[in-house]
């Protein structure tokens, strides 16, 4: 068996496609352009270019886009004020501090990320937008976990009734993944650093998701013939451009199903959500009913 491919770049382009739409329609009915304002603490190299591949799509949808940078001493009080700022400028549709924050900031991530206005909060971080998706409500959804499930449901997986199995416990990925496949009637299995006897869990699950940050690490002999198999990984190769997943591509696919590429899966997916939930904010802020991601 090999793997059906999941490829993240046709599914991105579909929902930019749709986001387009969208965009047109803002701008000639509601005379709305929209405006993502990405704010970065500090000079991690990854981050800077994580902003510039979100701020190079934003020009492509043309929506405006600015790129805040502060410096790594910047205090939490100077920080959460800059934020305050940004939460009272009408023309900033949405809000999304590039993570991770130095070192002396981390402690304070939550309350830092909890000052966002939850209705401009895109990266869907804050407490409020947490708590809502724990509730069962999807307003503003974390962009990487909601694109694996848009990209399931694209791509005609049957979620209801499958168990799935999610390796990582992050705020970021993993918790809110969990969430999102319960929402959608999964039995979802929760693995994490901690978890005894791993392949054990891996090896029952329809839809494995992995986020744990270590190339390669899951195996074909911790997947069960004809899994669905989400590697959200992104590990650079040292000395070199190069990224890795989680997922042993070559040896998982033999056994998978389905399978998603690193690079080339929910990396893009993940910034074509960002978009969707920049436009979703606008919808939220002024009311607006417009259809935003077609159903195919
Ligand atoms: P994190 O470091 O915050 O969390 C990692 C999680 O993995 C933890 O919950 C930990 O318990 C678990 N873990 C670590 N080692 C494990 C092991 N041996 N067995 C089982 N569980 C283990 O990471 P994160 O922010 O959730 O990111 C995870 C990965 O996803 C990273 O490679 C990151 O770069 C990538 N990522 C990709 C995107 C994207 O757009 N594709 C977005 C966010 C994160």
């Amino acid at each position: 068996m090999t793997a059906e491919i999941l490829d993240g770049k046709f599914y991105s382009e579909k929902i930019k496609n749709s986001l387009m739409k969208s965009i047109d329609t803002l701008k000639t009915t509601y005379n709305v352009t929209p405006k993502l304002v990405v704010v970065i603490v500090g000079e991690d190299e990854a981050s800077k270019i994580y902003v510039a591949n979100k701020h190079k799509t934003c020009l492509n949808l043309n929506i405006d886009s600015d790129i805040v940078q502060l410096d790594a001493n910047i205090s939490k009080e100077e920080l959460i004020s800059e934020i305050e700022k940004l939460n009272n400028d009408p023309n900033v549709n949405g809000i999304l501090i590039q993570l991770p924050l130095p070192q002396n900031l981390r402690k304070d991530e939550i309350e830092i990320l909890s000052a966002i206005d939850p209705i401009k909060d895109v990266d869907g971080f804050s407490a409020i937008n947490i708590g809502k998706l724990e509730l069962g409500v999807e307003n503003l959804v974390p962009c990487t976990p909601y694109g694996c499930v848009k990209m399931l449901e694209y791509a005609g997986i049957e979620i209801e009734g499958k168990h799935a199995v999610v390796i990582g416990r992050s705020n970021i990925v993993g918790r809110p993944m969990y969430n999102l496949l319960l929402a959608r009637n999964a039995t979802v299995t929760i693995c994490h650093s901690k978890t005894k006897n791993l392949a054990e869990f891996t090896k029952q699950a329809d839809i494995l998701v992995v986020a744990i940050g270590k190339p390669n690490f899951v195996t074909k002999d911790m997947v069960k013939k004809g899994a669905v198999v989400i590697d959200v990984g992104i590990n650079r190769v040292p000395g070199t451009r190069k990224i890795n997943g989680d997922v042993d591509f070559e040896s998982v696919k033999e056994v998978a199903s389905h399978i998603t590429p690193v690079p080339g899966g929910v990396g893009l997916i993940t910034i074509a959500m960002l978009i969707h939930n920049t436009l979703k904010a606008i919808c939220l802020q002024k009311n607006i009913d417009i259809p935003l991601l077609q159903d195919y």
